[in-house]
């Protein structure tokens, strides 16, 4: 089996100010630099903060990522970010197709794929996001959801050197609740072999999968264990530097 390093990414969603993003952020780089875990370790904060994170950890092993991205590089797009402009901040990694932006922005598998092209331009990292709602879940329909979303949301020329898969049902998130081991492997493996048709077995394994979804230290180990799951997109526990630093130790 080939290796894959894992990838422990924090998504901050909508929380932070200046000063205790800036102090999250330092306490992460800190503790990376004292004791390097065998992971690699994100942060994606808001937007408003990519720019400070970045500074406050430039030279250290932790990474900075944007939490969405607009699909052009410029223009008459009120309120958005274009990838290009989180990378002249220093980011390095962007997610995109978040479930939570699938649903309060409407975003379509369609322009997930056109933001992660986006990312891939401007030299970004792409982590895009897919995963089952409840209803799908309970229908049955879960293994088709993630294969159309993966299908429809990888761009042209998406590598294991340019992109990260998450998988997130969306029912998970926030709520505490998880997936059994087996139904997450499963979607993992489903994932995998989906890669495999799109990019070579090769690529497939190198390709970096991600859980993401009520991920915390009480539940990283055994999660983080499975053959086909490469790191976390974690959200709450991103946002508690005792956390998000346990989940890394059990990568
Ligand atoms: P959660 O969020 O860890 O708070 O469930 C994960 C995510 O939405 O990326």
């Amino acid at each position: 089996m080939m290796a894959r390093r894992p990838l422990i990414a924090g998504n901050w969603k909508m929380n932070g100010l200046k000063a205790d993003g800036e102090a999250l952020a330092k306490a992460l780089a800190a503790k990376l630099k004292a004791s390097p875990p065998a992971v690699d370790m994100l942060v994606c904060p808001p937007a408003t903060l990519v720019d400070r994170v970045a500074q406050a950890v430039a030279g250290s092993a932790l990474a900075v990522g944007g939490q969405d991205c607009h699909a052009e590089k410029s223009g008459a797009h009120t309120g958005d970010v274009a990838a290009v402009m989180l990378k002249d901040l220093g980011a390095s990694h962007v997610i995109v197709g978040h479930s939570e932006r699938r649903a309060d922005h409407g975003e379509t598998s369609a322009d997930v794929r056109a933001k992660a092209a986006a990312a891939h331009a401007a030299g970004l990292v792409a982590i895009i996001c897919l995963g089952e709602t409840e209803a799908e879940r309970d229908g049955g329909r879960t293994l088709a959801v993630v294969e159309s979303q993966f299908a429809e949301s990888l761009p042209e020329g998406a590598s294991p050197d340019n992109t990260v898969i998450a998988y997130e049902p969306v029912w998970a998130i926030g709520t505490g609740r998880t997936p059994t081991l087996a139904e997450v492997a499963e979607v993992h493996r489903t994932i995998r072999d989906l890669a495999a048709k799109a990019l070579g077995k090769d690529a497939a394994g190198r390709l970096r999968i991600l859980y993401g979804g009520s991920m915390k230290p009480s539940n990283a180990k055994e999660l983080l264990a499975l053959e086909d799951v490469d790191g976390g997109l974690i959200g709450g526990a991103s946002l508690k530097v005792e956390d998000f630093w346990a989940i890394a130790q059990s990568a």
